[in-house]
C-alpha cells in the first residue's frame, strides 16, 4: 500500500474510489492504475535530475496503455521502445519520435526503417551486424541513422536471473572490450552517426552499487573514445530500479538520482533514463473476484477469476505480489474445539492460510502461496503492484480475453481499456474448406 491505494475503513481505494464500486461497474479480472501515482512518479524523476540536461524515456515494455504512455508524454517524457509496435504506440498516444530511443536485440529491416521515417533520437544498438545492418537501411532511404552503442559493462545487477542483462553471458549489448573496435567501425559508416553510450543492466535492482558500477565502466569508456577523437552526446544510463513488492528496501527514486549524479560529477554530456517499472509498477493494482473457496486437507485455496495470462509474474519469475482483501472483513476466530474450522459458512470467514490461484490448468497459475485472509466467496481481492509488466505481458491463453484497464483520477474513473470480447480473439482466424 502508498498514498495512492490504501484502506479507508475496511474498504480499499485507489485515491477517492472504492475498488469494490470499480469491480462492480467494470467487471472482474481489472486493472487499477492511479493518476497521481504515475505523475508523481514522473515527477520525482524530473525533479531529482532537474540539475542538469536529461531525458525521461520512459520503457514503455513496463505498460504500454496509450492513456499511461500520453500521460507521461504530457509531462515531457520520451519513451524507451524495444518494437515497431511500441513504436506505433507512442506515436498514436501523442509522444514525440525526436524522444524516442529504440533498444533491442533483433531490430528488424522493417523496424529500421519505421523509425528512421518517424525520425526517433537514437538506435541502441547491440552487435556489430546491427551497425552493417542500420547502416544499410538508413543508406537505401538516403537517411543518416543516430547510434548509441549498448556496451554490456559486465557487473552483477543482483536481481532474478531472467531479469539480469548485464552480465557477459547475457545476450544483450556489446561486449565491453569489443566496443571501442566497434565505435570506430561505426563512426566510420557513411549513413550512421555516433552520437551516445548505452547501458542497461537488469530490472528490479535494489541496490544503487550495481548503478554506480556500471555508470564508471561506461565513463570509462567514454573517455577513450574522446581520446581517440569520437565525442558523445549523450549517456544512456537505461532503467531498472525497483520497487517494493513485499520487503524489499530499493533506493528512493531521489537516492538513486543522487548515486547517478555523483558518479557524473564533472561531465557536460546529456543524461538519459529509461524507467519502467519504477514509474508504473505501484501505480497499479489487479482486481479479481473469489469464484470458490477449496478447503483441502493440507492446502485451502482461493480460486479467483483472474490467471496468469492476466498477470504471469508470479508463474514467471515467482513473483511475490501483496493480495489485499478489497473490502476487510471481521476474522471469526477459530474455536479450539474444531481445527477443521467452524460449522457451515464461517469457515469460510476465518482467517486461513490460502493459496490464491487462477482457474488455469497449469500449477504455475498462482498469484501468492499461504497468504492469511478471512475471505469469503464472491469478496473481490487487489494483486498489489500489479501495474508494472502486468496487461503487458498478458495473454489469451486459454481464450480468456484480456482484462479491462480503468485509471482513477482522484474520484473519477476513466476506462482506458474495454475488456475483449471472446470474438475478438479469432476474428483473424479462418476456417480451412
Ligand atoms: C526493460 C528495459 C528497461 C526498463 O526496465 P525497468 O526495470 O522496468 O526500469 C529499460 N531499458 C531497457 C533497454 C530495457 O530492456
Amino acid at each position: 500500500m502508498n498514498e495512492y491505494f490504501g484502506y479507508k475503513q475496511d474498504r480499499l481505494f485507489a485515491e477517492n474510489v472504492a475498488l469494490d464500486d470499480i469491480a462492480r461497474r467494470f467487471g472482474t479480472p481489472c486493472y487499477v492504475y492511479s493518476r497521481a501515482a504515475l505523475t508523481d512518479g514522473y515527477r520525482q524523476f524530473a525533479e531529482a535530475f532537474k540539475s542538469r540536461e536529461h531525458l525521461i524515456c520512459y520503457a514503455v515494455k513496463a505498460n504500454s496503455n496509450l492513456a499511461i504512455l500520453n500521460l507521461f508524454a504530457r509531462l515531457g517524457a520520451g519513451f524507451d521502445i524495444v518494437s515497431g509496435g511500441e513504436l506505433q504506440r507512442v506515436l498514436a498516444a501523442g509522444g514525440a519520435a525526436s524522444k524516442v530511443v529504440f533498444s533491442g536485440v533483433g531490430k528488424s529491416e522493417a523496424e529500421m526503417r519505421q523509425a528512421l521515417e518517424a525520425g526517433i533520437l537514437c538506435f541502441n544498438v547491440e552487435s556489430s551486424s546491427e551497425l552493417d545492418r542500420l547502416n544499410t537501411v538508413a543508406g537505401s532511404m538516403g537517411k543518416v541513422a543516430p547510434v548509441s552503442l549498448r556496451v554490456n559493462p559486465d557487473v552483477d545487477a543482483k536481481t532474478h536471473p531472467y531479469i539480469s542483462t548485464g552480465l557477459k553471458q547475457n545476450k544483450f549489448g556489446v561486449a565491453y572490450t569489443e566496443a571501442l573496435a566497434l565505435y570506430r567501425k561505426a563512426a566510420a559508416m557513411s549513413h550512421l552517426r555516433v552520437t551516445g553510450m548505452d547501458c542497461h543492466i537488469g530490472s528490479q535492482l535494489t541496490e544503487t552499487s550495481p548503478f554506480i558500477a556500471a555508470a564508471e565502466k561506461v565513463l570509462a569508456l567514454v573517455d577513450q573514445l574522446a581520446a581517440s577523437g569520437i565525442a558523445l552526446e549523450h549517456l544512456d544510463l537505461g532503467g531498472g530500479l525497483g520497487i517494493r513488492y513485499d520487503d524489499e528496501t530499493p533506493p528512493s527514486i531521489a537516492e538513486y538520482a543522487k548515486a547517478l549524479l555523483g558518479a557524473l560529477q564533472g561531465r557536460s554530456e546529456k543524461i538519459i533514463v529509461e524507467p519502467g517499472r519504477v514509474l508504473v509498477g505501484n501505480a497499479g493494482v489487479l482486481l479479481t473476484r473469489i469464484e470458490y473457496l477449496k478447503h483441502g486437507e493440507e492446502k485451502n485455496f482461493a480460486i479467483v477469476d483472474a490467471a496468469m495470462n492476466d498477470l504471469m509474474r508470479p508463474a514467471l519469475y515467482d513473483a511475490y505480489h501483496r493480495i489485499l482483501p478489497v473490502v476487510r472483513r471481521q476474522d471469526i476466530p477459530s474455536p479450539q474445539s474444531s481445527p477443521a474450522g467452524g460449522r457451515g459458512g464461517e469457515r469460510e470467514r476465518q482467517s486461513l492460510l490460502y493459496d490464491v490461484v487462477g482457474p488455469i490448468c497449469e500449477t504455475g497459475d498462482f498469484f501468492g502461496h499461504a497468504r492469511k485472509m478471512a475471505v469469503d466467496k464472491g469478496d473481490t481481492l487487489a494483486v498489489m503492484s500489479a501495474g508494472a509488466y502486468g496487461m503487458s505481458m498478458s495473454s489469451n491463453y486459454n481464450t480468456r480475453p484480456r482484462a479491462a484497464e480503468v485509471m482513477v483520477d482522484d474520484a473519477v474513473v476513466h476506462l482506458v481499456r474495454e475488456r475483449e470480447t471472446v470474438s475478438q480473439l479469432y476474428a483473424a482466424e479462418k476456417i480451412v474448406a
